[in-house]
């Protein structure tokens, strides 16, 4: 097995290019920043114990989860990106976020916030309708509490654009982030 390699998400992204097997854990909650940690497994695809079995303590202590199974994702990572020269961070983490989800953690109805359109880690409802009560880290908004209906949705998001459109956890915020890049994740029906 390879040594253990810690290293800042950017760095990983270069490395991810050239790892065929492996898994990919990163530090903390998604949405990831650059400054985020991230940890490479690379495996021999045989059956290798998995880092989780063999180094529990490990990524507890650094807060690292698993993100995206490398092997799975090769082949549609690879699709997805090789018809751009340049991949920004974004689309790279949004790429992690998906198959994190397609590799069935999450169920997902509706992935992005509806007041500030940020990618997020739960569906703001559940397939029966109940709300995830997540807090939004980039405007702050809570499932269920902020999002009942157009209306209110409206002046939750007006109020945060007034205010400058903050983060709620500013640690978390993307590299080159534009809110009205953002604001367009929002289906046309909620804005
Ligand atoms: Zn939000």
């Amino acid at each position: 097995m390879t040594d253990l390699i810690l290293e800042p998400l950017e760095i990983l992204i270069h490395r991810f290019f050239v790892a065929y097997s492996g898994d990919v854990y990163l530090q903390g909650d998604y949405p990831w920043t650059a400054n985020s940690l991230g940890l490479i497994h690379l495996t021999d695809g045989f059956g290798e114990p998995r880092l989780e079995d063999l180094y529990p303590e490990f990524l507890e202590r650094n807060y690292l989860q698993k993100a995206i199974s490398l092997e799975r994702a090769q082949d549609s990572v690879t699709n997805a990106f090789s018809q751009k020269k340049l991949v920004t961070l974004e689309e790279l983490i949004a790429c992690f976020n998906f198959h994190y989800i397609n590799d069935g953690f999450l169920s997902f109805l509706n992935p992005y916030c509806l007041i500030c359109g940020l990618g997020q880690p739960k569906p703001s409802r559940d397939e029966d309708g109940l709300p995830s009560w997540e807090i939004c880290d980039c405007c702050g908004a809570k499932a269920g509490i902020d999002d009942n209906d157009i209306h209110e949705i409206r002046i939750r998001r007006k109020e945060w654009l007034d205010g400058g459109a903050k983060w709620f956890k500013p640690r978390n915020k993307v590299l080159h982030w534009s809110p009205n890049e953002q604001l367009k994740n929002i289906p046309p029906e909620w804005l």
